[in-house]
C-alpha cells in the first residue's frame, strides 16, 4: 500500500497523465479497485491483498495476512523431511 503511494505520489509530481502505466486496476467481480500487487484469486472468488499464488496443500490463498505462517508451514516440512530421511537411514543400517 505505502509503495502504491509512492509511485502515485511521483506520478503527480511529474505531470505525467500516461495511461499504459496502470498503478491500480478494476476488478469486475468483487466490483473494486484493486491496488498494486493484488489479484482476484477465482479459486476463492475475491481479491488478495499481495497475492502469492493459490495453494492447493493449504486450500486457501497465500497473501498478505498469511504468507509468514505460509514459509513457517514450508520450513515445518522441510525438517520432517530431513528427519524422516535421518530415521530411514538409521532403521536400514
Ligand atoms: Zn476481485
Ligand atoms: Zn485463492
Amino acid at each position: 500500500m505505502d509503495f502504491f503511494k509512492f509511485k502515485n505520489h511521483n506520478n503527480n509530481n511529474n505531470n505525467n497523465n500516461d495511461d499504459s502505466i496502470t498503478l491500480e486496476s478494476f476488478c469486475g467481480e468483487c466490483l473494486i479497485d484493486i491496488p498494486i500487487r493484488a489479484k482476484h484469486c477465482k479459486y476463492c472468488k475475491k481479491c488478495i491483498a499481495t497475492y502469492d499464488h493459490h495453494c492447493d496443500w493449504v486450500g486457501n490463498c497465500i497473501g498478505e495476512k498469511n504468507k509468514r505462517l505460509f514459509i513457517i508451514f514450508i520450513l515445518n516440512h522441510n525438517l520432517e523431511l530431513i528427519l524422516s530421511i535421518i530415521l530411514v537411514n538409521k532403521n536400514l543400517n
